[in-house]
């Protein structure tokens, strides 16, 4: 077995060697002797955003205080940053704004299009999705009670089949949270205008690792999560896509006073801004948002398809390695690694899972377990490399021919899993 890993050090050495995103990992602060698989959980700090964050707080809040609203364009923020993430998901400028979280930003979404399809009252999605997007669409009904709206699911095989002419709303996210399924955004929004549906799309495990294409597969609307790949920090606020060609039949119904076309009229009657603007709320949190727009400016530096190009390299790699120390046979792996299928994410399932996890994370490696079976191990490309992989599995499977994981520390369940 031994010699199964020294072999396999020399190899991931020399792609260490020639990977041309090698250099990425220096731009975090990342501890050492740590392998971190979770990046698709919770990427990790930029020197950027640190360095940020000392700044907003302690020069433009702590010094400069309320003008910092002008004197370092706060208010300009949840645009600023939106305009940064729309090369990373195939959106031409004035689409993509940054504000609120996922859940916010569907109900948004959600609300306005079944206002744009109002003769349907059927949403599809699949059952699988992840939960606050199920939640927020049942929770719209607790204010449409004159016309329901029936929440439709589908397995992730049959969506092209389950779409339909009854069907107002698709809202699919493109890689499953648990299994690392990728969808084919391309013929399912196809399929959804041949029907007439308006389609949403959540790109919680895509943005920042795999490319998109929101305007050249002509999507509706999108939303994503800014504490993922894009490394924004715990909380970062999310990203919501409105297609230029709906923008001006777009109303959302959480008005609030930033979304108005002259927040500082203070105007008592609500007039949308005539832009992807109408989409904010309230306030926003300028501390997280500064924080993520610096951990933002690394992707000026490299190509999506780059990422995806080594995140799958990864991902494939891994899979080798649990073949050669045959823990294939202790685990059942989820088999999503060639591009079409596979969104940078492998989910390994055992009865075991939660107390492996947990001592895999004792011993230097995090990853993280969802219930009720998977450990789940994402391929964040900008900081992982080949050899962090072995050393990962060798040591997954030192923890499993010892059995450590049985020991009672590792199967105290914690609050956040
Ligand atoms: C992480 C994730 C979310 C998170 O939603 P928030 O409301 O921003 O916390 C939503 N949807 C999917 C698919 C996710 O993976």
């Amino acid at each position: 077995m031994n010699n199964v890993f020294a072999t396999a050090f020399e190899q991931a050495n020399q792609r260490d060697d020639a990977d041309q995103l090698s250099h990425f990992k220096q731009r975090f602060d990342l501890p050492e002797d740590m392998v971190y698989l979770d990046g698709n959980s919770l990427g990790p700090l930029t020197i950027a955003a640190k360095e940020r964050a000392y700044t907003v707080v302690e020069q433009q809040w702590g010094k400069d205080l309320i003008t910092s609203w002008n004197r370092h364009d706060w208010i300009n923020l949840p645009i600023i940053t939106g305009e940064k993430i729309a090369p990373l998901i195939g959106a031409a400028a004035g689409q993509v704004i940054c504000c609120d979280s996922i859940s916010v930003n569907l109900f948004k979404l959600l609300s306005a299009a079944l206002n744009m399809r109002p003769d349907r009252h059927a949403v599809l999605t699949t059952m699988d999705n992840f939960p606050t997007d199920r939640y927020v669409a049942e929770g719209l009904n607790q204010l449409n009670r004159a016309h329901p709206i029936e929440l439709r699911s589908t397995s992730e095989a049959n969506i092209y089949e389950a779409i339909n002419e009854d069907i107002a709303v698709v809202m699919l996210t493109q890689v499953n949270f648990r299994t690392g399924n990728r969808l084919d955004v391309k013929t399912i929004t196809q399929r959804a205008h041949d029907k007439g549906c308006l389609i949403i799309w959540d790109l919680a495990h895509s943005a920042g690792v795999i490319p998109v294409e929101l305007d050249d597969n002509q999507v509706d609307f999108a939303v994503g999560c800014g504490y993922k790949y894009l490394n924004g920090g715990p909380g970062a606020p999310a990203f919501v896509y409105v297609a230029q060609r709906h923008q001006e039949q777009y109303r959302q119904p959480l008005q609030g006073w930033m979304g108005h076309t002259q927040p500082f009229s203070f105007d008592p009657r609500y007039q949308p801004a005539a832009s992807i603007k109408s989409n904010l709320v309230g306030t926003p949190s300028v501390i997280s948002m500064s924080v993520m727009d610096a951990a933002l400016d690394i992707f000026a530096d490299v190509e999506i398809s780059a990422l995806e190009t080594k995140a799958l390299a990864l991902t494939q790699w891994f899979h080798t390695l649990l073949e050669r120390a045959e823990m294939n046979k202790v685990f059942s792996v989820s088999e999503y690694f060639d591009a079409r299928h596979s969104g940078a994410q492998l989910a390994l399932r055992h009865e075991n899972a939660y107390a492996i996890c947990q001592a895999w994370i004792a011993s230097g490696v995090i990853a993280d377990f969802r219930a009720p079976d998977i450990l789940r191990v994402g391929f964040s490309p900008l900081f992982l490399s080949f050899s962090d992989l072995v050393s990962a599995v060798e040591k997954l499977s030192a923890i499993m021919e010892a059995a450590e994981y049985l020991q009672p520390q590792f199967n105290e369940v914690h609050t956040v899993t």
